[in-house]
């Protein structure tokens, strides 16, 4: 079984794709830590505001399990300049092929594979079973990651969040190449006025 979950930031995707792979006994990649790890790389080694390309793709290129573990991928400025390297053509290039090995190639002890992202239905694996595509109001999308961080003891600014999260989306969804949207096949799945739980049961009705 390949299971497809698209959805827009701190839409629930990743959490929803966690409990779902827990559940089917699925391999689960989360496509989103490539393209951090990729602009991790990319904030340790140059200074530059503007990214080149051919950089970002070399680097891409050397992406490691390391980086994929590293703590400060999930920092606010690492989100940023994760999605201006997710608009770079050669960077999506680079990174096509191991999570469409990792989708058809699970270990022996898994039943399949999920993966969550922004393109996993439109591009990544167009033939998958099952696509879920979640979203929910920015306000709370925002507020969620906002108490999230809160609640690590990291200090947070609402205002800042939700503009980050808008701003983010809107350069996924205008990007040329793979843009975020759902296939015309996902099944809609609006995380806003559901617990986690509810998430997921409402998600597995669909697989079942
Ligand atoms: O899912 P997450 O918020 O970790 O993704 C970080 C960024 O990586 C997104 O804002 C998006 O620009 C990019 N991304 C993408 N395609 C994917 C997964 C993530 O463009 N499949």
């Amino acid at each position: 079984m390949i299971i497809a979950v698209d959805g827009t930031a701190a839409s629930g995707k990743g959490t929803l794709a966690k409990r779902l792979a827990g559940h089917f006994n699925l391999a689960h990649l989360d496509t989103g830590a490539l393209y951090r790890g990729v602009a991790l790389r990319l904030l340790r080694c140059s200074e530059d505001a503007d990214i080149s390309p051919d950089l970002a793709a070399s680097e891409a290129r050397l992406l490691t399990l390391d980086d994929l573990n590293d703590p400060d991928l999930r920092l606010e400025n690492t989100s940023a300049m994760a999605s201006k390297v997710a608009s770079i053509p050669a960077v999506r290039q680079a990174l096509l092929t191991y999570q469409q090995d990792f989708a058809k190639h699970p270990p022996d002890d898994k039943d399949g594979s999920i993966l969550d992202g922004r393109d996993i239905g439109t591009v990544i694996l167009p033939d998958a079973d099952i696509k879920f595509f979640c979203d929910a109001d920015i306000e709370i999308r925002a507020d969620r990651r906002y108490q999230e961080l809160i609640s690590r003891g990291e200090s947070a600014k609402y205002a800042d969040i939700r503009a980050g999260l808008a701003a983010r989306d809107d350069r996924d969804k205008s990007r040329p190449i793979a843009p975020l949207k759902p296939a015309i096949d996902a099944i809609m799945i609006n995380t806003g006025h559901m617990s986690i739980d509810q998430m997921v049961k409402q998600a597995i009705t669909y697989i079942v």
